[in-house]
């Protein structure tokens, strides 16, 4: 079957016909059907990120569960399902607490394998790891039981797979972590795959005043298609000074980041009014912050981390797809660009010079 495998940093992603072991017990086989093109893959390539290689890539997907191994009682064959990054094992202290995304057995796995401890990839008999735990750059993938969202039959599986991070993190970043209340101002910085559902969440949440920064044009026009009231070219003025100029000086009450350097990490507590709360959603620089303590002393300011917008996988996927339903949530406008799984390093490109509001791998 085939995959895209990275065997080394900086170099292209490899599309090949790779071995696979079937499932074993408590686990899933998947005949993976789409899968998104997410900025999380890219930083393994970029090496930011750094799981065990060669991997086989992909974190956002959904398919038909094909195969189940013993004691799977959760899925059985036919049935569609969103793949989940994060395992919900449904019984440690945070999936009982209701914060299945800090789930002890998913955050205590080791990364690129699967609970057991070894992979069902392998090439030449050489083991290939799966990035994410759910490989979704790939026809077949097997994963856990625990990472399985089950899924109504009649949502697109195009659509549902974007549920499996991007839409997950963004919205819920809004709706979860930060908690935007009716007629708040928010201010996002990065209009990317997570950035637009960001936004989507403030308009769900009632925000009204929503403020996008970001430095490409082409990613502005998309923000005020998902709903940004107001847009800010941070190549061109100052983001700060602009968003208090929108806010009567004060600053927003909530700022959210979701591109992962430094600076906007430490930007989005500038652009905060007193009392306000700043997410961190991007995946976190490698670098420490210089921040004063003072602004966060003195303006009484919240800082959350948000990893995988603070959701419960088998409670807020399925609630997504009734939001998308209710025609709320924008799905099928995401979708701007469809690839072959053999275009993916043409689809990393189109991600990186904004050209897509989120690229979609169909397989
Ligand atoms: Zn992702
Ligand atoms: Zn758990």
């Amino acid at each position: 079957m085939k995959a895209a495998v990275l065997y080394e940093p900086n170099q292209p992603v490899i599309v090949e016909d790779i071995e696979m072991d079937p499932p074993k017990e408590g686990e899933i086989l998947v005949r993976m059907v789409a899968t998104g093109v997410c900025h999380s893959c890219y930083h393994v390539v970029t090496g930011l990120l750094t799981p065990p290689l060669p991997t086989v890539l992909g974190d956002e997907g959904a398919g038909v569960v094909e195969e189940v191994g013993k004691g799977v009682t959760l899925v059985k064959p036919g049935d569609h399902i969103i793949l989940s990054w994060m395992e919900s094992c449904g019984h440690c202290i945070y999936c009982v607490q209701g914060r299945s995304n800090l789930c002890l057995t998913g955050s205590e796995k080791e990364e690129g394998f699967l609970p057991d401890g070894t992979t069902r990839f392998k090439k030449n008999g050489k083991p290939i790891h799966h990035f994410a735990t759910v490989a979704s750059f790939a026809e077949y993938s097997v994963i856990p039981e625990t990472c399985a969202v089950p899924i109504d039959r009649d949502v697109p599986l195009d659509k549902a797979a974007l549920i499996g991070c991007s839409v997950t993190t963004g919205v819920c970043a809004a709706t979860n972590t930060a908690q935007v209340r009716p007629g708040s101002s928010v201010a996002v910085f990065g209009a990317g795959g997570i950035g637009l559902n960001v936004i989507q969440g403030a308009v769900i949440a009632g925000a009204e005043k929503i403020i996008a920064v970001d430095l490409l044009e082409s990613k502005l026009e998309f923000a005020r298609q998902f709903g940004a009231t107001h847009t800010v070219n941070a190549d061109e003025v100052d983001a700060i000074e602009e968003i208090r100029a929108l806010t009567d000086g004060l600053g927003v009450e909530y700022a959210i980041e979701a591109i992962g350097t430094r600076t906007t990490y430490e930007q989005v507590l500038y652009a905060l009014r007193n009392g306000g709360t700043a997410v961190w959603v991007g995946a976190p620089p490698r670098e420490p912050l210089s921040l004063d303590p003072g602004v966060v002393f003195w303006g009484e300011k919240t800082v959350k981390g948000c990893c995988y917008g603070s959701s419960r996988s088998r409670y807020d996927m399925p609630r997504l797809l009734a939001l998308y339903r209710a025609s709320v949530l924008k799905l099928d406008e995401l979708i701007t660009q469809t690839y072959r799984l053999e275009d993916v390093n043409t689809a990393f490109n189109d991600m990186l010079d904004g050209k897509v509001a989120r690229g979609m791998i169909l397989l």
